[in-house]
């Protein structure tokens, strides 16, 4: 029997179909591995529906974070220039080889995306000043530090498509005053705006993830949304001030940022920035939290 999937009529079907996927795990004796967030995408349309919402063309890169068996990996490389993969389970190596050999536009880093050095991967494998995307479906055991690490790093990026938790992806995109809006809304939004394109069924991956998914758009901005004196600073006010969501924004900042000894100063800053001092920290907008950080520091840092 001829069990070559790189023979030319296995090779032009698209990996992500129930039965592909399933011929390709059980070539390679694949297990899944839930430690490291394993969940494959058997739909094309919801491949599409992903790289669609990228607006990628032939002269974009592509960054991709696990890649799996190359399910999205595959829609990118016939969409753009250049893919770049970072993938952790070496078992998936020898497995990208094989279904991924028709391209030749596509590099898989053997790597902890986490540990990578993405700056160096990207001055090796792409153009100077070419237009570049993040694109995944991310593991969600750690969803919220890979974001962070993609917008910390403040990658020459346009922007990130990504599968995540749809809880995950409706906290990233809240608006100020809802259930939903917390540091990790801010955090984001300081340098990207966000929106999420598309909520998707868990029966579009093997195996099925026990959460609801969503597709999550993070569009870099040129500078973040708000200036500050002290980035650091900025940020570990508002975490201070969500610290414990039913306190009020006095208490949070009394308990979580600084000591009780400096209420007074606290109160003296929240009145400079305008900020009543019952309010609780998720009535705040971004700019708020801003004007509260520079306060803050002018009169709590010596
Ligand atoms: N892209 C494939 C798809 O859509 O079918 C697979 C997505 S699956 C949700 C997540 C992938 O990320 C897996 O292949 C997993 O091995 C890989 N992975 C998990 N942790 C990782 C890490 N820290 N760095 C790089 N890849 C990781």
């Amino acid at each position: 029997m001829n069990n070559d999937l790189t023979n030319k009529e296995t090779a032009h079907k698209d990996i992500a179909t129930p039965n592909r996927t399933k011929e390709i795990l059980k070539k390679y004796g694949f297990n899944f591995k839930k430690s490291l967030g394993q969940n494959f995408l058997i739909d094309t349309n919801v491949l599409r529906n992903i790289v669609d919402a990228a607006n990628l063309d032939e002269t974009s890169g592509a960054i991709e974070i696990g890649p799996g068996i190359g399910a999205l990996t595959e829609q990118l490389a016939k969409r753009v220039d250049q893919v770049v993969a970072f993938e952790i389970d070496q078992r998936l190596l020898p497995v990208l080889k094989d279904t991924l050999s028709p391209y030749d536009n596509v590099q898989i880093i053997h790597s902890d995306v986490l540990k990578a050095d993405i700056n160096e991967a990207i001055k090796a494998h792409f153009k100077d000043g070419q237009d570049l995307m993040v694109v995944a479906n991310l593991p969600y055991y750690v969803t919220t530090p890979i974001l962070m690490k993609l917008l910390e790093l403040k990658l020459p990026i346009r922007g990130i498509v990504v599968m995540i938790q749809a809880e995950v992806a409706e906290r990233i995109a809240a608006k100020p005053g809802t259930k939903d809006y917390g540091s990790l809304s801010i955090a984001a939004q300081y340098y990207a705006e966000a929106e999420k394109v598309l909520t998707v069924p868990a029966s579009v991956f093997v195996p099925q993830p026990r959460v609801d998914s969503a597709v999550l758009r993070l569009t870099i901005r040129q500078k973040p949304a708000v200036e500050v004196i002290d980035e650091q600073y900025f940020f570990k006010v508002f975490h201070a001030s969500f610290a414990n969501r039913r306190k009020t924004i006095l208490n949070n900042l009394v308990h979580n940022l600084a000591s009780k000894s400096q209420k007074a100063e606290i109160e003296q800053a929240l009145a400079e920035a305008d900020i009543d001092p019952k309010r609780r920290g998720e009535t705040l907008s971004i700019e708020e939290f801003a004007k509260l950080s520079d306060s803050l520091y002018k009169i709590l840092q010596p």
